[in-house]
């Protein structure tokens, strides 16, 4: 009987350190998954936005576009800048131009559609890849984005902040095996929209 109540007494003190043993690695194991989609987050989206960084952006694009020539897919590349908004920073103060950066990834976001990138590559400027998408549809998108800017009102103190965007919209061609090419069409088509005047998307 002495046998039988001591083995019995071992293996529930061995039960009962299994079990919260495994316990213990669960609750580690959940803790190490959690932490791990915030490192994700992290190294992924702008803190100021919630959109994709410039990295991530980048990344996701260059994927996107291989796969869009693989199955012969239309796209267009737009880079999108808030025009002199170093106005607003002077004028208001830095962190009122902060608001300013995160309404504007507001609308760009809301006006997106599932399968388009949206990122902020830059201090006050954007880029999307809108993806499938045919030319004129892109341009429609791309000016539906400058008129929503163009409307947005920003109270601060007894001031409304106005601002506009300009817009340098391409076209993804069969030749951009890099993701670097789309983007420097578009940064020169942003370049001729600054040039002529702003607050317009130019193509080109
Ligand atoms: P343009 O119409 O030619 O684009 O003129 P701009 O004034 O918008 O362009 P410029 O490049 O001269 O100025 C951009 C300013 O954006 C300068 C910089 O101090 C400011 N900036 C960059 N990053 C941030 C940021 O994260 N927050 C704020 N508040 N300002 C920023
Ligand atoms: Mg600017
Ligand atoms: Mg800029």
């Amino acid at each position: 009987l002495i046998v039988a109540v001591t083995a019995i007494i071992i293996i529930s003190i061995f039960v009962y350190f299994a079990l919260r043993f495994g316990r213990i690695q669960k609750k580690t194991n959940d803790e190490l998954i959690k932490l791990n989609d915030q490192l994700y987050e992290l190294a992924t989206t702008d803190s100021m936005t919630q959109l994709f960084n410039r990295r991530h952006f980048i990344e996701s694009a260059q994927r996107q576009i291989t796969q869009m020539q693989r199955t012969n897919v239309s796209g267009a590349m737009l880079m999108i800048d808030i025009d002199d908004f170093k106005k607003v920073n002077d004028t208001f103060g830095h962190a009122v131009g902060d608001e300013v950066i995160a309404k504007v990834a507001t609308i760009l976001k809301a006006n997106s559609r599932e399968y388009d990138l949206v990122g902020r590559v830059g201090g006050e400027e954007y880029a999307m890849l809108l993806s499938p998408c045919e030319f004129d549809k892109a341009n429609q998108i791309a000016e539906r984005l400058r008129n929503k800017a163009e409307k947005l009102s920003i109270s601060h103190q007894k001031n409304t902040i106005k601002i506009t965007i300009s817009i340098g919209l391409t076209m993804i061609k069969k030749e951009d095996k890099d993701i670097d090419r789309a983007i420097h069409r578009a940064d020169m088509s942003l370049y001729k929209a600054k040039k002529s005047g702003k607050n317009k998307v130019v193509s080109d």
